[in-house]
């Protein structure tokens, strides 16, 4: 599979060009080459797309949920079949390690078309018993056009969890892919219309802020599904007001991860590390918060120094790489200056946070993985929102003190739980105000189970059928078989 050199817009079943004539360059975060220009799309051509995606709802909400779900199918078929080469393209405009993206992020993605395409046909109301002479039923109706508006760190896959749900469901999508990784959106609209998807019904529009806020605007879009950080998450709701639209939030977060005292101590060390480092520590439901017991914290502290400074960060493209590269020079610049905050603020920076410079990626935003001990709950680090490889650890004695301590945050997006006390993890999870949680792992996301936030950290959820309420409205029916009743 090639590489286009210009990325256009996809509309109504084929690439078309913006008609706002603008465009902007998509570059490889770990090499800095240019990979492509790609068309931006401007008002007009949102106009352009909202009215092929609502020729294709009509088509396509009047297709049966069976053929439906047929087309979905072949769709993750060929995503699988494309394994690598969609693989390469991630990595490629993420910089983030090849020996993650064919599980983590195709696979991912083809798990969601062939689960929602499975419950495309299963899409149904209920029936409600009024005695005699009467009932009523109600019917999941497709809410019309769907936008999703998708993050730079799991581009493809982001696409596919709104794409799919929102399909199976029988809406038309636009999808705008963020501009810093824009290629495997359209690589995705092909795919669907190989697999047999009529024109109009997936489209992509590229560009920056400025052409997501044209579509959350749009009165004729009838929803949007954003995922990306609170700050921007907040513009689109407050766009999305103006028509009432149905909104699905994906947030960020700063998640605590709870390590009790009785925890298999490996085991937790790896989680710590999955839910720190893995795609350079770029990934929403991070555990950058890590409540260590008191009694184990130095035994956990030296295990996972020592691992994590095994770890290999280099040239992502190297199947042997463990840490890619971050998004870009700016993010680099703004994980680099958490780094030196938290050493203001008075943490110990135990290991990584300097610089990285990789053979053959001079270019790239590389950073070894930060460990920052002595951490308190009022710093900065333990507080906001870092999205790189920084994770905060912290003591805790008692378990009431730790809760209390994990919940005190406006984000909701996860927490996870160490222990192999199954009472006190079960008792825990249940005080934890997040939407996701584990115990004894973090940050798996298999597609059957809901994932999103509590509090600022999202609204609705993704994956399992309850994604599918998110994406139909429902109508009921009153049925009369008697007489009308009338009082004049
Ligand atoms: P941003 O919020 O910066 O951007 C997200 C998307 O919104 C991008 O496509 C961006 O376009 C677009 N956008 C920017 N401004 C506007 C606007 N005014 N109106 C409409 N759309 C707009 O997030 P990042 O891409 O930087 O991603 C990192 C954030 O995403 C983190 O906070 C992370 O926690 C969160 N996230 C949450 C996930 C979840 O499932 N809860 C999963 C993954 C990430 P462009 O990029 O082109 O500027």
């Amino acid at each position: 599979m090639s590489r286009p050199k210009r990325l256009h817009l996809y509309i109504d079943g084929k690439a078309q060009k913006a008609i706002s004539g603008k465009s902007f360059a998509n570059f490889n975060p770990a090499t800095g080459a240019k990979l492509s220009e790609v068309d931006q799309a401007g008002r007009r051509d949102v106009e352009k797309t909202v009215q092929a995606a609502r020729r294709g709802f009509q088509e396509w909400s009047a297709v049966t949920g069976i053929e439906r779900g047929r087309i979905l199918k072949k769709a993750a078929d060929i995503l699988r079949e494309r394994r690598m080469d969609l693989a390469e393209i991630e990595v490629k405009d993420t910089g983030k390690p090849i020996a993650e993206a064919p599980e983590a992020d195709i696979d991912s993605g083809a798990d969601a078309f062939e689960f929602f395409g499975g419950l495309a046909a299963d899409i149904k109301g209920t029936h409600h018993d009024l005695g005699e002479d009467a009932f009523a039923y109600t019917r999941r109706e497709p809410l019309g056009i769907c936008a999703g508006i998708g993050a730079w760190n799991y581009p493809l896959q982001i696409a596919c969890w709104k794409t799919a749900p929102a399909l199976a469901a029988g809406n038309s999508m636009i999808f705008k892919p963020s501009e810093q990784t824009p290629t495997n959106a359209g690589k995705l609209a092909e795919i669907l219309t190989e697999a047999g998807l009529p024109k109009g019904v997936f489209n992509v529009l590229h560009g920056s802020g400025e052409t997501g806020h044209y579509i959350a605007i749009h009165p004729d879009i009838d929803k949007v599904s954003f995922t990306g950080s609170v700050p921007t998450g907040r513009k689109v709701l407050a766009d999305a007001a103006g028509s009432v639209k149905h909104v699905t939030m994906e947030l960020g977060g700063k998640s605590p991860l709870i390590v009790f005292d009785d925890s298999q101590i490996n085991n937790a060390v790896s989680a710590a590390m999955n839910a720190n480092f893995y795609t350079q520590g770029e990934i929403c439901s991070n555990g950058t918060r890590v409540y260590v017991h008191e009694d184990i914290h130095d035994a956990f502290v030296s295990i996972l120094k020592s691992r994590t400074e095994a770890m290999v960060i280099g040239d992502p493209m190297d199947p042997a790489t463990h840490v890619g590269s971050l998004i870009n020079a700016d993010h680099f610049e703004k994980v680099m200056e958490y780094v030196r905050l938290g050493i203001e603020e008075g943490a110990h920076l135990v290991s990584g946070g300097e610089k990285v410079s990789v053979t053959g990626c001079e270019k790239g935003s590389f950073i070894s993985p930060a460990i920052f001990t002595s951490c308190q709950d009022d710093m900065r680090i333990c507080r906001e929102e870092i999205y790189g490889p920084v994770m905060s650890i912290m003591s805790f004695r008692d378990e009431d003190e730790v809760i209390a301590r994990a919940n005190d945050t406006e984000f909701g997006l996860a927490a996870g739980v160490f222990t192999q006390d199954l009472s006190r993890a079960h008792r825990v999870v249940a005080k934890l105000r997040a939407g996701t949680c584990w115990i004894n792992n973090y940050n798996l996301t298999p597609v059957g189970v809901p994932f999103g936030g509590y509090k600022q950290s999202g609204i609705g959820r993704e994956n399992a059928a309850v994604a599918l309420d998110h994406f139909t409205q429902l109508k009921s029916v009153y049925v009369e078989l008697g007489d009308v009743e009338c009082g004049y």
